[in-house]
């Protein structure tokens, strides 16, 4: 059951095989059972809401695919009425009056929230050591990071406590997780899924997608959860979203672009060999293998750092413990309230990322930095667009390395540098994604596909045509089998 796809599960419960009730059971029962060893979630429901069963049953009746499958939403989508954390103290007690866009869209199509998925708070950070709320464990060796900050909702999905998960993806937290997972996750362009009701970080950035076992789940919930939102002034014009899964997919004559020097720079021989022989399988398929250039992208790191931590560092302003968050209960003036909040609800990297930010805001520093930076991130998009007027797709790596150790990269700065193949195409608002090319040392190995803007389908079509020729995204770790 656990391993079944979207459809499959569609399938039986349209055919009465399985109630919803029942299915839910199922992955409530694992949610249960594997958040004491992963830590994966930060809110579990104790009981399933009567509104959202009675939405999942009509449409069930009425052959709607989603209506009945049980997901979990990464804790910076706001749940009405359900705790939303975003991983911090500031948000600790936080509990919306509001569903996000997306988190209402999925229960429209008759989705089941099940949980709350921990993350690196306010989705800072490539480990998921930065949540207030335990560090998420790697289900393919616990002792291993998840990735982040989309962590929480990756592993739960690779330990199969949920089929499908929502996350989020500023500059790689749902592709880089979903790596570290050994499963499949979408970020979508820029402005495809509602930001409405997502907490921001760095809002020119900030995506919300999806991470599941495969591709058409992915595609499968990616396209209800997109449509415009006039909710929020940066959800684009277009129409929703269409997945159609390929009928007969073949590569032949498909245009895959690869950076061959972000491959040879692979320090870790298990990478570079698995994503060689993911790019030997294209070709064998019959697609043809071109070079690209993307000469601005080795300056994507610093310009991201640069960016985010500046939108953090406006967004983040809210939080000051009389509009937003977290009150200090023994300040005794205006300025103490404020300060003593802040110190109190934020932890050590989302204060750092603050200060960064402000910094490069600041009157003398504004023109050197961030405008510099947003230069560098024009011309990044402008090496994209001329690597697609030859390319349909480009596929490269996700990672420059395998799941780490819990604390192995306690300096901020090499965590920061192993986002550099996820950044450039956040910079470029491109839809990217991550899928599971097989495994090194025991631990998943995963390939990045990038696409033209707004297609979606073309990277998803990809993955789904590997997904069929492979199974290494059906593979679970053995203790959670
Ligand atoms: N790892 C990156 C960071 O720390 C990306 C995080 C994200 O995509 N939310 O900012």
């Amino acid at each position: 059951m656990i391993n079944l796809s979207i459809r499959q599960l569609s399938e039986m419960l349209q055919e009465q095989q399985i109630s919803a009730q029942e299915l839910c059971a199922v992955y409530y029962d694992r949610c249960v059972a594997h958040n004491e060893t992963t830590h994966a979630l930060i809110t579990q429901r104790q009981e399933l809401c009567a509104a959202e069963m009675l939405q999942a049953e009509k449409g069930i009746e009425t052959g709607q695919l989603l209506a009945g499958i049980p997901l979990a939403h990464k804790d910076l989508f706001c749940t009405r009425g359900i705790k939303t954390t975003c991983g911090s103290k500031m948000l600790a007690e936080f509990i919306p009056p509001y569903d996000a866009t997306a988190v209402a869209r999925l229960k429209h199509a008759g989705m089941i929230n099940l949980a709350k998925t921990n993350m690196d708070e306010f989705a800072m950070g490539s480990s998921n050591e930065h949540s207030a709320f335990n560090p998420v464990n790697n289900p393919w060796d616990l002792s291993r990071v998840p990735g982040g900050s989309s962590g929480g909702s990756a592993a739960a999905v690779a330990a199969r406590m949920v089929p499908v998960a929502t996350g989020s993806d500023t500059g790689g937290s749902i592709r880089q997780p979903a790596a570290f997972c050994g499963i499949t996750g979408i970020k979508p362009s820029y402005g495809r899924v509602s930001r409405y009701g997502m907490v921001a970080f760095a809002s020119s950035l900030d995506q919300g997608g999806v991470m599941a076992v495969s591709a058409d789940d992915c595609g499968l919930v990616l396209a209800a959860m997109t449509g415009h939102d006039p909710l929020d002034s940066t959800s684009a014009p277009e129409k929703p979203l269409q997945w159609k899964k390929p009928n007969d997919t073949s590569l032949k004559g498909l245009k895959v672009g690869v950076t061959q020097v972000w491959i040879d720079s692979l320090q870790d021989g298990g990478v570079k060999k698995r994503t060689l022989e993911a790019i030997e399988y294209f070709k064998q398929q019959g697609a043809e293998i071109i070079d690209i250039n993307l000469p601005h992208a080795d300056l994507a790191v610093s310009a991201y750092y640069v960016l985010a931590p500046a939108e953090c560092s406006s967004n983040l302003s809210r939080f000051d413990g009389v509009r937003f968050g977290h009150q200090a209960n023994d300040a005794h003036n205006l300025e103490s309230l404020y300060r003593q909040s802040r110190s109190e609800g934020f932890g050590s990297e989302v204060k750092k990322r603050i200060m960064i930010g402000a910094w490069a805001l600041s009157a003398g520093y504004y023109d050197a930095y961030y405008l510099k930076a947003q230069k560098v991130r024009r011309l990044i998009s402008e090496d994209f667009k001329q690597a697609f007027a030859e390319v349909d797709v480009i596929a490269c790596p996700v990672s420059p390395e395998l799941p780490f150790k819990h604390g192995e990269k306690a300096d901020g700065v090499s965590m920061y540098q192993a986002d550099k193949f996820t950044i450039p195409a956040s910079l470029a608002g491109l839809p990217c994604l991550s899928m599971p090319i097989g495994f090194s040392e025991g631990l998943p190995v995963g390939l990045q596909l990038i696409g033209g803007y707004f297609d979606e389908q073309s990277i998803l079509s990809v993955a789904d045509k590997y997904q069929q020729d492979h199974d290494h995204h059906l593979r679970i770790p053995e203790a959670f089998v």
